[in-house]
């Protein structure tokens, strides 16, 4: 287990890696598309090749994507203008209609969507599902709920109130759909459901929608719009994307537009500081979630084995490139031996490798680059946390790994219970978690708390009373926190697996934000007003408006 002899072992192994990757030539397919961008209607090219998108697995090549000399506030113009005035002109069950169509049309050509995902994002099978299965599962979600809202063009919030001694003269809680456009920023881990997610709400909202996906990862999102597109599902107007850079884009926004934001903790502070303030913002940032094994869960109870099934699942999923995966895992100090090896023997059975390959269990990460960060990432918790699990790079099946972005399932240990510790503040987004051993109780919260606002939280436990009292020592911190006793250790959706019908978000360093939650979803994309009038008014109001409530 770790020590300088294994801290010196990696510090060459990866300078090799680093050197190798730098220096490798990039094979540049002769058949690499250029993407185009869908805006103000039409498709277009930017003006150079651009950016890159790669196979992960060789670093050959995909496509190109650029947004130069594209006209992004001519484009912004369009969705407003066209696609709002004609997405507000239908009812809310039938724009969930039309969210029902995408999801089956994008249903229908699955094979080729999982075949993307594996060759630009190297997922395998299994993560290529969360992704885009993922996506059209929120979708056909949304069609359903949003159905529920009928013929309404406005939502509701509670009853009419009196608010003077004369009883005609009452309030009311109205939501306005934005006249605006919403723009939608998304990381490169979730091309497909980072897309949708957000598109179905803003949609079914009324609200045209301009996408930005991730430049490494877009080729999934712009097939995707182009089927949809192509299929005239949607009014004109009401979809666009975006490939490439998002170059001056959030320049010409204003009041009424929104922005959802999906990324890097870093990203999100640029954008805050670059946009205008009365354009409201959304913010999907990065986060250290943990799993909490309560004391009662000795070695070989189920708790335990449900922990550690869960750990791996979440390190090895998407090779650990989910905003929800579990980068921390606290546990009593007197089973850390046997959680770290229980781990260790689960880690040791991971094929990494090309997921061409049907015995790989793990693909790589999206590319060199972020390998390299990686990497640095383990460097860095290494200056304070032991290496428990570290495999040799000369595993990984039907590639090379030089030429991949290939990182092996990484293990630390570490007695890190400061706030100010590296495994408390540093995202290494990819397949690496750090097991830390708590005292007892208050520490195990206060570590918890730690990582400064987080996404999610798992807590394991055969004892409801502690469930109860880490939920609530651990809500104000968090945005989902996910109680497992043994009763649901089988049949729960995973520690970071996001849900529709569930909110979305965190406090803190992950963003602030909410997204999804079902209906409740919509008032991002509503001006909720307080209506003052007589009882007449509000009730001719009321009769156009939908409660999201009852659904
Ligand atoms: P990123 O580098 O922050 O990029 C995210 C998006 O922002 C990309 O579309 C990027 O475009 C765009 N972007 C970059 N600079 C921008 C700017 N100045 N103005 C406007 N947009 C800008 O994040 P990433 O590397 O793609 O994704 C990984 C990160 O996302 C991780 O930290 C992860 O935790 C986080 N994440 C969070 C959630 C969540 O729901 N909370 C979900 C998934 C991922 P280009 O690609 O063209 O640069």
């Amino acid at each position: 287990m770790g020590g300088a002899l294994g801290r010196a072992a990696f510090r060459i192994l990866i300078g090799d890696c680093i050197d190798m990757a730098t220096t490798a030539e990039n094979p540049l397919a002769t058949d690499a598309k250029v993407l185009q961008s869908y805006l103000g209607g039409k498709w277009q090219a930017g003006a150079e090749r651009g950016a890159p998108l790669v196979n992960p697995c060789d670093g050959s090549v995909l496509a190109w994507a650029s947004s130069q000399g594209l006209d992004l506030k001519a484009a912004l113009d369009y969705s407003r203008n066209v696609g709002g005035t004609e997405l507000r002109k239908l009812t809310y069950s039938q724009r969930a209609e039309l969210l029902g169509k995408i999801a089956d049309l994008l249903a229908t050509r699955r094979d080729q969507w999982y075949e993307i995902a594996r060759k630009n994002s190297g997922n395998t099978k299994a993560d290529a599902a969360i992704d885009v299965d993922g996506s059209i599962g929120t979708l056909k979600y949304f069609a359903k709920i949003g159905a529920k809202l009928g013929d309404a063009h406005m939502l509701r919030d509670g009853s009419a109130v009196r608010l003077a001694r004369d009883q005609n003269f009452q309030g009311l809680h109205v939501g306005v759909p934005l006249d605006g456009v919403a723009v939608h920023i998304n990381a490169f881990n979730f091309p497909a459901w980072g897309l949708w997610e957000k598109a179905a709400v803003s949609l079914l909202a009324g609200v045209p929608v301009l996408s930005k996906p991730a430049t490494s990862t877009a080729w999934l999102a712009q097939e995707m719009v182009h089927a949809v597109i192509d299929a005239g599902l949607l009014p004109p107007g009401a979809l666009s994307i975006l490939c490439g850079s998002p170059s001056d884009l959030l320049d010409h926004l204003r009041l009424s537009d929104a922005v959802a934001f999906t990324g890097s903790a870093q990203t999100a502070r640029e954008i805050r500081k670059g946009i205008r303030e009365d354009v409201r913002v959304n913010i999907e940032a990065d986060s250290l979630n943990a799993a909490l094994l309560a004391p009662d869960a000795k070695s070989g109870s189920p708790s335990f084995d449900f922990f550690v099934r869960e750990v791996v699942r979440e390190m090895t999923s998407k090779a650990g490139q989910k905003c929800t995966a579990i980068r921390r895992v606290l546990v009593p100090s007197e089973v850390a031996d046997a959680v770290t090896e229980a781990i260790v023997a689960a880690l040791s059975t991971v094929v990494v490798g090309d997921p061409a390959n049907s015995t790989v269990t793990m693909g790589p990460v999206v590319n060199t680059a972020q390998r390299k960060s990686i990497e640095e990432g383990i460097e860095a918790l290494m200056q304070q946390a032991e290496v428990s699990y570290w495999p040799a790079k000369s595993t990984v099946v039907g590639a090379t790994a030089e030429r991949g972005a290939f990182v092996p399932p990484t293990l630390f240990r570490s007695a890190a219970s400061s706030w100010g510790d590296p495994v408390h503040h540093l995202e290494v987004f990819g397949p690496v978690a750090t097991v830390v051993p708590y005292r007892d109780k208050a520490d195990a919260f206060a570590v918890a708390r730690h990582g400064g606002g987080s996404l999610a939280a798992s807590v394991f436990s055969g004892d409801t009373g502690f469930l109860t009292e880490a939920a609530v020592a651990l809500g104000t911190t968090h945005g989902r926190l996910l109680l497992v006793d043994p009763a649901i250790g089988d049949s729960h959706t995973g520690h970071g697996i996001v849900l529709p019908s569930l909110m979305h978000g965190g406090p803190g360093r992950a963003g602030g934000g909410e997204e999804l939650g079902g209906l409740h979803g919509l008032w991002f994309y509503h001006q909720r007003v307080a209506m003052q009038a007589s009882a007449t008014t509000l009730s001719a109001l009321a009769e156009q408006a939908a409660d999201p409530s009852a659904e």
